[in-house]
């Protein structure tokens, strides 16, 4: 069996867990701050861990104080965690279409979309590829929004010089499994803004505040702790961040696998005149999530079922978000995103992962050789 995406797990990564489960922390211990502190480096901001991808974006949308009747604007081509966690808060979310050739949200289709009800941009790194961060960063600061990115595909990634994690107000990452490192399930928040971290933070600890210097009354004695917010415990352990400090040393191989699996699709695969292949944009420097094809003749749906049958697990990446009866059940209609719509009636998503071997690769595209007759 091959599957689109798993994790890599190798030996360091069983001493290094099994050493955590040994020492005195099982969770809000020392390989925490070790690990948001190694997460700061690769992504070029502060940041701090949670328990997943959710809940990274649950606390971005809890630090910008998002509240009842406010508007989001979003692209549909992502995991319903995008949109959820802000209508957690009340928040309507507004679609907007995307790029055909990166699926990433449009940057000329946004502006249009803005309100006075607007509070953020969520922009999305669709397979690993930054979104047009620049663009959009410009534009928000324009009209005074905040801007998010759902980063749980791109860690590791660039644009210009600048890692994902460095530029929107708030980013947010996941390391499921089949995410570009593991923690098991777990997430992380990053931001240049120091006060927006500290407000998603509170979020994801309770809302309890434990620095002296911070206290509104007078505390009553060492044992002393406020809470300033009604939060929530999105904690990541001392087991997972263990895991985590070891699959970060391996990121940057994790990425040349990434890339050289990226290359020899897009080598192998080009003759083929009824499929179109991913592309990059000049300026960003991706750490390649997924490698998202789009099927031209209309024969996807054969195709994913034919490659089922050989072993090969594709994924379809995404169902357009208002597609689920939740949204239909909110009055979302079919139609709204044209670009989307196609790109999720074509696409399907081939295996890329670190665990893949040549002969895997191999199996994969003489398989997609045959089915389209070459
Ligand atoms: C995986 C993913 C999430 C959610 O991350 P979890 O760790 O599974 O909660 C959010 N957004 C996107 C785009 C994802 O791919």
């Amino acid at each position: 069996m091959i599957n689109y995406g798993r994790q890599f797990i190798d030996r360091s990564d069983h001493m290094a867990v099994k050493s955590a489960l040994f020492s005195d922390w099982l969770t809000m211990g020392p390989k925490v701050h070790e690990f948001e502190s190694e997460i700061s480096k690769i992504c070029g901001a502060p940041s701090f861990v949670v328990s997943s991808g959710t809940a990274a974006l649950h606390c971005a949308y809890a630090a910008i104080e998002l509240k009842d009747g406010d508007e989001i604007i979003t692209t549909p081509l992502t995991f319903i965690a995008t949109q959820a966690t802000a209508m957690q808060f009340g928040a309507r979310i507004v679609f907007c279409d995307i790029d055909t050739q990166t699926g990433n949200i449009d940057p000329n289709s946004i502006e249009q979309l803005i309100t006075t009800k607007t509070r953020a941009v969520t922009v999305v790194d669709y397979a690993g590829h930054p979104a047009e961060l620049s663009k959009i960063r410009d534009m928000c600061n324009r009209n005074n929004i905040f801007m998010i990115e759902d980063a749980a595909h791109s860690f590791g990634s660039f644009y210009q010089d600048s890692p994902v994690g460095s530029i929107a107000d708030l980013t947010t990452f996941s390391f499921f499994p089949t995410k570009n490192m593991t923690t098991g399930e777990g997430g992380a928040v990053s931001s240049i803004n120091e006060s927006l971290l500290n407000k998603a933070r509170l979020f994801g600890r309770q809302g309890v505040v434990k620095d002296p210097d911070q206290f509104l009354v007078s505390p009553d004695g060492k044992w002393y702790q406020e809470v300033h917010r009604i939060g929530l415990n999105y904690r990541l352990s001392d087991l997972q961040c263990a895991l985590g400090i070891s699959q970060i040393k391996k990121l940057q191989k994790f990425k040349e696998k990434r890339d050289s699996i990226f290359t020899y699709y897009n080598d192998s695969l080009s003759k083929i005149t009824q499929i179109r292949l991913p592309i990059k944009s000049k300026n960003v420097n991706p750490m390649w999530h997924l490698y998202p094809v789009q099927v031209l003749d209309g024969s996807r749906n054969s195709l994913f079922e034919y490659l089922w049958n050989l072993g090969i697990r594709t994924q379809v990446n995404y169902i357009p978000a208002y597609f689920h009866p939740v949204f239909q059940s909110l009055g979302y209609e079919r139609g709204l995103c044209p670009k989307s719509e196609e790109f999720y009636a074509q696409e399907i998503s081939l295996p890329i992962h670190p665990s893949l071997s040549k002969k895997d690769l191999k199996i994969v595209v003489a398989a997609i050789t045959n089915f389209f007759g070459y």
